[in-house]
Parts: C-alpha cells; sequence; structure tokens
C-alpha cells in the first residue's frame, strides 16, 4: 500500500532538491507560476527550504541543489486533508442515485450493503486508503460505521497501519429507546477497548462520532461530548444533510421519525427536545457554544445558523459532490460554504464515501476543488484553504505541513496542467495527481 515517491526524492537518497514546475500552489502562496521549490530530503521527512519564483531560489544562504527536477508541465500543491469520508464503505463503489427517491431509501440501501466482519470492514477501509492515496490524500477524517450498532475500531488500526495521519471516528446511534443501551455500549468501550487501542493506531487517533441529530437524541450528544472532552477525543457528527432531517428536527415528523418507528426505537422522549421548529444547526446550539464538534456537511444553514458557527468556531466540512448527489440545493438552494468562510467559519472539505462519487479510481478532494472552481469560480487561496489548512486544523494536526512554507512537509502532489494558466489547467483537468511525497510523520 505504500506509495512509491519519485526516484528524485526517495528517502534512501537523502539530497536538496530542487523543483521548477509550471506553478506552486497552497493557502498562503496562492498559485505562484512558474514556480519553484528547494527541499531538502532526510531518511525520515522532507522538509521545505524554500518557495516561490524560480529565482527566489538563489537566494544567499539557501544551499545549491543536489538535483533538479523539471516538470514543465505540472503544478505542485501540498497533500491534500479529506476532513470527511467512509473508507468502509469502499467496496460499494459508486452507485446510481436519484434525489427523488429521498435519503431514507438510500440508508436502508447502505446498511444492507455495508461489511459486518471485521475482515470485511478491513478490506473495505485498505481499498479506502489506496483510493485516497491515488487521489493525493495525506490525512482523513474518516466514519467508522457501526454496523448492527456495533463500535468499531477496524478501521482505526487498518488506518493506523497505513501510510494516512488522521482521525477515525466511531460512529453511534442513541434515540428512543437505543439511547440508554447506547450510552452503556460507550461506556464498555472507553473502559476496556480505548486504553490499549491508541499504540495500535499510531498517529491516527480515535474520536466520537454521534450519528445525526435525526439518530442520536440532544441529551446523548451532551452525555458524549463530556465524555470526550474527559478522554481527550475529537467529535464530529452530520448536521443539517436532507429535507428529512429538518422536518425531523423542526416538527417530529417525515420519513426519519416512520423509520424510528418501524426499527422499534420510537417512545415519545424522543419528541422532548424536537419539534420545536428549530432548524438542526439551531438545535445543537448548546453544544456547539461549549464544544468542538467538526460538523458534516450543513447543506440546510440559515443566516441566524451561519452566524452562529461562525460565533462558535465551528468547523464545517462542506461535501460538495455529496450534496450534488443528494440534490441538496434543490431543497436549500446554494451552499452556503462562502458565508461561512465570510463568518469566521474554518470550511473544510470532504468527500463523503465513493458510493456519491464520480471517480472511481480515487477518493480525493482534489476533484471537490475542481468543481468548485468550475461551478463557482472559487479562487485558488479558497479552495487550497479548505482542502489543507483548514482540514488539517480541524483534525488536531499540524496545518504548516500542508503548506509549502519552511519546515517539514507531509505530502507533494503534481498535478498535470494543459499548457495554458497552470491553474485553470490543473482544475479543468479530470485525471488523478502524481503524488510525489508522502509523509504522515511531518504531522
Ligand atoms: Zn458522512
Amino acid at each position: 500500500m505504500n506509495p512509491h515517491p519519485h526516484p528524485d526524492l526517495h528517502p534512501d537518497r537523502p539530497a536538496v532538491v530542487r523543483l521548477d514546475a509550471a506553478a506552486i500552489a497552497d493557502a498562503s502562496l496562492g498559485v505562484v507560476a512558474p514556480g519553484a521549490l528547494l527541499l531538502r530530503i532526510h531518511p525520515d521527512q522532507v522538509v521545505v527550504l524554500a518557495a516561490g519564483l524560480p529565482h527566489a531560489l538563489e537566494a544567499p544562504g539557501l544551499p545549491a541543489p543536489d538535483r533538479v527536477l523539471s516538470l514543465p508541465d505540472r503544478l505542485l500543491m501540498p497533500g491534500l486533508v479529506n476532513a470527511h469520508t467512509h473508507l468502509d464503505l469502499t467496496h460499494i463503489g459508486p452507485m446510481p442515485h436519484q434525489p427523488g427517491d429521498g435519503f431514507v431509501a438510500w440508508v436502508h440501501h447502505i446498511r444492507a450493503a455495508r461489511h459486518d466482519t471485521p475482515e470485511g470492514i478491513a478490506e473495505a477501509v485498505r481499498s479506502g486508503i489506496a483510493l485516497s492515496i491515488a487521489g493525493g490524500t495525506v490525512a482523513v477524517g474518516d466514519i467508522a460505521g457501526a454496523p448492527h450498532g456495533r463500535l468499531t475500531d477496524t478501521p482505526a488500526r487498518v488506518l493506523g497501519g497505513s501510510p494516512l495521519a488522521g482521525v477515525s471516528y466511531l460512529e453511534f446511534f442513541g434515540i428512543g429507546r437505543s439511547a440508554a443501551p447506547a450510552i452503556e455500549r460507550l461506556e464498555r468501550f472507553v473502559r476496556e477497548a480505548l486504553p490499549g487501542l491508541s499504540e495500535a493506531t499510531g498517529p491516527v487517533r480515535i474520536g466520537l462520532q454521534p450519528h445525526a441529530p435525526n439518530t442520536v437524541d440532544l441529551g446523548v450528544y451532551r452525555w458524549a461530548a463530556a465524555l470526550a472532552d474527559r478522554c481527550g477525543l475529537p467529535l464530529a457528527t452530520h448536521l443539517a444533510e436532507t429535507p428529512e432531517e429538518h422536518a425531523f428536527i423542526a416538527r417530529g415528523t417525515g420519513p426519519q421519525r416512520a423509520m424510528l418507528e418501524q426499527f422499534g426505537l420510537w417512545d415519545d422522549s424522543v419528541l422532548q427536545p424536537i419539534a420545536k421548529g428549530r432548524e438542526p444547526v439551531r438545535h445543537l446550539a448548546g453544544l456547539l457554544g461549549e464544544h468542538r464538534v467538526l460538523c458534516a456537511h450543513v447543506n440546510d444553514a440559515s443566516d441566524a445558523a451561519v452566524r452562529l458557527l461562525g460565533e462558535t468556531g465551528t468547523p464545517v466540512v462542506y461535501c460538495p459532490r455529496a450534496s450534488a448527489y443528494f440534490g441538496a440545493p434543490d431543497h436549500f438552494g446554494p451552499h452556503r460554504y462562502r458565508d461561512m468562510l465570510d463568518a469566521g467559519v474554518p470550511v473544510c472539505l470532504g468527500t463523503d464515501s465513493i458510493v456519491n462519487l464520480d471517480t472511481p479510481d480515487r477518493i480525493s478532494v482534489l476533484d471537490e476543488m475542481r468543481l468548485l472552481h468550475r461551478r463557482d469560480g472559487s479562487d485558488a487561496r479558497t479552495l487550497l484553504a479548505m482542502a489543507t489548512v483548514h482540514g488539517a486544523t480541524a483534525l488536531g494536526l499540524d496545518p504548516d505541513a500542508v503548506t509549502l512554507g519552511p519546515g517539514p512537509l507531509a505530502g507533494l502532489l503534481a498535478v498535470p496542467t494543459d499548457g495554458g494558466d497552470p491553474w485553470a489547467g490543473a482544475m479543468g483537468g479530470n485525471g488523478p495527481p502524481e503524488v510525489l511525497i508522502l509523509k504522515r510523520e511531518c504531522f
């Protein structure tokens, strides 16, 4: 599974290497064209010595390169952070979906198709890791699904042995009749399984993921957040994703309620914190004010919700292709990621699972950047921040490792350009990036 770094950048050949490219790009520099990088290759890490226009690398005090690599038709960018994905669904592959079918029908399909043995889950996660690396990913916020309600640390263990960094968020459900058993299972996990786990998962941290407001009671959210604080575990959730969730939280009605009733989980305690006309983000206002929760999607956000997310510094993972796949703009209008950024929300990018992607050969936020470039004309610096430093910070990783500033570098990608404007070429293409360097040790 280890990627093969470029031979001139191989850790077995320590040296100072200069790369001359059509352009270099990161969240601080924006796009510099033509661009050059001066790297020191150590056996255990790669350090950026200088980055910028080619003549900047000849400044006094910088060493002369041992080797020069010429990449005139490539744009170089740091490795990417996919802040929300489900690697354990990778075996399902891309699946056509009509938004008119509704979200609940889709959920039933995924429940039936997901693996429920450790071997099956490990195999799916391993192929998800391979596809993530093929897409230039250095770190993931991966959701470890809970088949039949069982917490599973298999994805964390597999990720721990892989070249990727990040967080494995253990997902759980807990509402109505399932609330008390969920608390019991989590307590047992923290007592019995968690203490030995961090040795097995290396730089991949364990986090908790209460699934979503329509499957986790507000009281269980609060309980899990207190537990996470006590144990130093990062928290994430799905939030404000679908119109079904909106109907459930605002009015206590709709297909999500029908699903709980069908599963025999409904009791009237469910209604107590909901059915007050609030949108999902407002429903979690108290929690977001007191805890850092990485919130995936947030397709459904009023002005008040955007303000609340900004005031609480809540990081949001926007998954553009997933939003489009489920027809979110038809219900909620265009995603408000730019308003969120303006309000101070650190918006990251995520892919969600391979099921909703149009790139069977890779799982990468590079293709989310391309969509936003084409559709919205979002600028390079914004897209790079969302795809690198915002995601790293949200996952508790050093954001400097995903910039080209001086210091250790977690990853380096060469994206094909088309000979014209390098950024437009890199964003206009459909091909995978070439992974030149992948070093999670730098985080
Ligand atoms: Zn998700």
